[in-house]
């Protein structure tokens, strides 16, 4: 490679390639910007339209949530007020105090649709209870270990979500000390149904949580008894004392805390019992007077496939711009390119325009060269014998006449012997103008040769030619002396014929003409003779 050849290529480098090249980069680096911009902004604003709605109806499951429980909360001061359940609980080995505080608990039980109403004493055991003749009796049964029993020794009432110890179903607890006086007796408990409230959205999964994070109210009932993190030690502790979940705690939903959105949200990894892990928008709202939570799960894969159709519509908007833009820089350039061509055409075609004229020039001028004598300027011999024929060609047509005068100087080799050959071809020059000045147009007037002139005279019999050769002659013989040429001579003598019908062609005539010719001569010179013409003198 020369270094002509390197530098070229760097020329082309700095001056296209690397501009075009820059160019692309930034226009890919823009685009890429902009497709990931707006899959992250829609994504934004999907999460957040999410959240938004997720609050409300948050906000709806806490308060529908416990409102079944609000209607009992009668009943402390009924089961306080009632003696029979004091008096039970005063003498808890009575038979007939048992049986009637069971009869009272089972009706009552029926008549407010609870499913278990039961009277524990101070060590937590059950002394009546509505089920008292069930299979699964509470009766005798110790629930010392609960939390409604203790929390409600210490704070007059309590609450609490578990599975039934002895019924394996779950409940809520609502728990209250029965006190005679300042002497407190016991605990009278009533365990209800708690239902997820009717708010059915296939778009959302709804988990009720409680303080250590296990689902026990769920829209997936296998969600149910699911931490939604891993447990703590010490709630994994709470919950085996209380015995909360009996037997249905299950693994985390979670294998760690999700990521926190700034919104407020959380997106969290659930693996569900297939193994199959997905991604959910978890947005969470404490119940209130509750140690409890409420959950929305929303499914991150919508999100994300919103994200990414508007990241796509994104990418086929700037790929179309972009094509469209490439498009218009072909087209761009082939106009350019035509713009350009043509005006090449246009330039070669005007210098073959000019070079054609200057063909069409030298080719006349060669005409014109071919058929003048250098000399004088007029026609030559060979033209004079073309236009001859053509004109015999006419008069034979239309039998006009036509006339030849055969023009000699006198004794010229005496004139180029005295003043010389130049001097000669100028009187030369002066005869042809004599004769250029006395024929008409449509006359041919030529150099035969040498000194001698002829001229052919169309629709012109022999007595008007001669009349004109009389005047030829006597204008030359007139003629004024040129400049350095004292004691010039200068005549001419002329024959004349006039062509003859049964004459072939033109060159019968002209030896007719050169005989007149002879005869001026021998005439003495000076003078003009017609052929066929007698001599005046003779
Ligand atoms: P005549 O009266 O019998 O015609 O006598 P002449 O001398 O004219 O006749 P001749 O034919 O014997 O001589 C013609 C001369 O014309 C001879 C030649 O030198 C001269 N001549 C012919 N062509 C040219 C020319 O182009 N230039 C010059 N200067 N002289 C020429
Ligand atoms: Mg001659
Ligand atoms: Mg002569």
């Amino acid at each position: 490679m020369t270094s002509k050849g390197l530098a070229a290529i760097r020329r082309l480098l700095r001056r296209h390639i690397v501009p075009r090249a820059a160019l692309i980069a930034v226009l890919l680096a823009a685009s890429a910007a902009v497709v990931w911009l707006s899959y992250t902004g829609i994504r934004e604003r999907e999460i957040a339209r999410l959240q938004a709605n997720a609050d409300g109806r948050l906000r709806q499951l806490s308060l529908l949530l416990l409102a079944p429980a609000e209607r009992y909360s009668y009943l402390p001061n009924l089961l306080a007020n009632y003696r029979i359940l004091t008096e039970t609980l005063r003498t808890p080995r009575d038979p007939a105090r048992v049986r009637a505080a069971n009869t009272f608990l089972r009706q009552l039980n029926e008549r407010t649709g609870t499913s278990l109403m039961y009277l524990l004493d101070l060590q937590g055991t059950t002394i009546a209870a509505s089920n008292y003749d069930a299979a699964d009796s509470l009766m005798g049964r110790n629930y010392g270990f609960r939390p409604y029993f203790t929390n409600a020794l210490r704070d007059g009432q309590a609450r609490f979500f578990a599975m039934g110890v002895t019924s394996r179903k779950p409940g809520y607890y609502l728990s209250y000390l029965v006190k005679d006086g300042e002497r407190t007796l016991g605990v009278a408990v009533i365990k209800m149904d708690l239902r997820l409230p009717e708010l059915a959205d296939s778009s959302a999964e709804m988990l009720v949580t409680d303080a250590a994070g296990v689902a026990f109210l769920s829209s997936r009932p296998d969600w149910n008894y699911r931490p939604i993190r891993p447990l703590t030690a010490a709630a994994a502790a709470q919950v085996r004392s209380t015995r909360q979940y009996e037997g249905v705690l299950k693994a985390p939903l979670a294998p760690a805390a999700g990521r926190q959105l700034t919104t407020g949200g959380q997106i969290v990894r659930l693996r569900d019992d297939a193994g199959t892990s997905a991604a959910w928008l978890v947005v969470r709202r404490q119940i209130a007077d509750s140690d409890w939570s409420a959950n929305l799960l929303m499914p991150m894969a919508r999100v994300e496939d919103i994200a990414r159709v508007a990241a796509l519509t994104a990418a086929a908007g700037i790929a179309l711009l972009l094509m469209l833009g490439v498009l218009l820089a072909q087209l761009r350039s082939r106009v350019r390119e035509r713009v350009r061509s043509r005006r090449r055409l246009e330039r070669a075609h005007r210098a073959l325009e000019v070079q054609n004229n200057e063909l069409r020039l030298l080719s006349e001028e060669l005409r014109r060269k071919s058929i003048t004598d250098s000399l004088t300027g007029m026609f030559n011999r060979a033209f004079f014998l073309d236009a001859a024929a053509a004109m015999v060609g006419i008069a034979k047509r239309h039998g006009t006449p036509l006339a030849l005068l055969l023009v000699d100087a006198d004794h010229f080799k005496r004139i180029n012997d005295a003043y010389g050959h130049p001097a000669g071809d100028a009187v030369l020059q002066l005869l042809a103008t004599v004769l250029t000045e006395q024929t008409r147009e449509g006359d041919v007037a030529a150099r035969y040769g040498g000194e001698e002139f002829i001229v052919a005279l169309p629709h012109t019999p022999a007595r008007a030619a001669a009349e004109l050769a009389e005047r030829i002659r006597a204008r030359v013989a007139a003629y004024p002396t040129p400049p350095g040429m004292a004691g010039l001579r200068l005549t001419v003598s002329i024959g004349v014929a006039q062509y003859r019908a049964e004459e072939p062609d033109i060159g019968e005539t002209i030896r007719r003409a050169d005989a007149a010719l002879y005869a001026a001569k021998r005439a003495g010179r000076d003078c003009v003779r017609v052929d066929g013409v007698a001599a005046p003198d003779a």
